[in-house]
């Protein structure tokens, strides 16, 4: 099954759940608008480069299409259409007024000179620039693409349109219009979705220990914060491997390793009887939550069984097949779902979005002021569908995103 196929599964598993209308299932079963365009650009050896991208609006029914920019040389349309899918949902959850979108250009970025990778993005934003604008459609930065590179975006589509138009993406740097708060938002909005995950199942933060998969940006603020709650980390792992300590890892001391050697793999002596182990054995050790902060398509049918923890928080996209998330539901293991666990990026973002807008910003605090009480709120509704039909939470997650969904629909009117 493609990623796309699974995620219109997905809104066909809830839709039956909640009796939702068939013909909101249909509307949301299809991206209103697909682009695929080509960027020529010339290389530093003189010769010209034809690249391929996507942007796919999946519904802007909510408010403006949302969604970030991928750049990977693996990049193509199902998986932009899936992303843009869940995009919508995403922000459903959270009650944000934005839909869905997803944009992608199929490219190692890591292959590009400075000068090319620029060219490229200045091209892209040249074929998209009709389709996308503060009102219309906000892309943001996703895999290999950076504050950076959203700067530029920012500026040529200012360029184009002759005057200041930074609301046009979001997570730009902060002397680019970017918000406070974006840098960690990701996590601290997961963060305080397993507070009251952990209220309501009574778990006690000094008792727990904690698996991290993926200690990059979302991982490591992860971690950061929740070893400042008081709860365990007991493993972290990036793609050179992982680090088990059962005694407990010093974050800070992790990050501050990681930074100068390269990996945590290489970490082994700031812990007693620390295991260096591979990813595969990480995501197999004992702990009480497993946090995936890495990549799509980690836990899978071949792995799924070997999962000790009891509950599982997804901060990356995607990181469970539907195949592993039966066998996990068989086995009691219960799953904070991504559109809801990792929804504080986009949250912060349309934050950005709004200070754009107003030309008026607003201080850290202000901002997990804001955050704080949409990431409960969206918890609650979900917890309360989850009663509600006795599902999973990823099916309440889904049931909570089409309610809103279906009522804004119907009342713009279908016709
Ligand atoms: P990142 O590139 O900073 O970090 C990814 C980390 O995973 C790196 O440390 C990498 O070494 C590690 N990794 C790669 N393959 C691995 C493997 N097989 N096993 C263990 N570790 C592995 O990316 P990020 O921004 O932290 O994003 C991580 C995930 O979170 C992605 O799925 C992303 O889509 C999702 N996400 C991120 C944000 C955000 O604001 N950063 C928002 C929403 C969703």
């Amino acid at each position: 099954m493609s990623f796309f196929e699974n995620a219109i599964k997905q809104i066909n598993e809830a839709a039956e759940i909640m009796k939702l209308d068939k013909d909101i299932v249909t509307i949301l079963s299809h991206p209103k608008r697909i682009l695929t365009v080509t960027m020529p650009v010339r290389m530093d050896n003189g010769e010209v480069k034809v690249f391929e991208g996507f942007r796919v609006q999946h519904n802007d029914i909510p408010g403006p299409y949302k969604g970030g920019i991928r750049y990977h040389q693996q990049v193509d349309m199902d998986e932009v259409k899936a992303l843009a899918t869940l995009m919508t949902m995403k922000c459903a959850v959270v009650g944000i007024p934005l839909g869905g979108g997803k944009g992608g250009i199929i490219v190692n970025p890591k292959e590009l000179s400075k000068r090319e990778l620029e060219q490229l993005t200045r091209k892209y934003v040249e074929r998209i620039e009709a389709f996308i604008g503060p009102e219309i459609d906000v892309p943001a930065p996703d895999v290999n693409t950076t504050p950076e590179i959203m700067a530029w975006i920012a500026d040529e589509y200012s360029k184009l349109k002759r005057k200041n138009q930074l609301g046009v993406v979001t997570g730009k740097p902060l002397e680019v219009g970017g918000s406070q708060g974006r840098g960690d938002a990701t996590s601290q909005g997961g963060c305080y979705v397993l507070e009251e995950f952990a209220k309501e199942r009574n778990v006690d933060p000094s008792k727990t220990s904690i698996i991290i998969q993926g200690f990059g940006n979302a991982g490591a603020h992860m971690a950061r914060i929740l070893s400042g709650q008081g709860y365990k980390i007991v493993g972290v792992s990036d793609s050179q491997g992982g680090l088990y300590c059962e005694a407990g890892l010093d974050v800070a001391k992790i990050s501050a390793c990681k930074a100068e050697q390269g990996s945590v793999t290489k970490c082994d002596s700031i812990c007693t009887n620390g295991k260096v182990v591979d990813n595969e054995g990480l995501l197999a050790s004992q702990c009480d939550i497993l946090i995936l902060a890495a990549f799509e398509n980690q836990v899978r049918e071949d792995n799924a069984n070997n999962i000790k923890a009891k509950y599982i928080l997804e901060l990356a996209n995607g990181p469970i097949t539907p195949e592993a998330d039966k066998i996990l539901a068989g086995k009691g293991v219960e799953i904070i779902p991504d559109i809801l666990a990792n929804a504080g990026g986009v949250t912060v973002s349309y934050f950005e979005l709004v200070q754009n807008q107003m030309n008026y910003y607003w201080t850290a605090e202000e901002v997990q002021q804001k955050l704080h009480p949409i990431m409960v709120d969206a918890w609650k509704r979900l917890s309360e569908y989850q009663k509600k039909y006795s599902c999973t939470l990823r099916q309440a997650a889904f049931v909570s995103a089409m309610t809103r969904l279906e009522k804004m629909i119907k009342a713009r009117g279908i016709e």
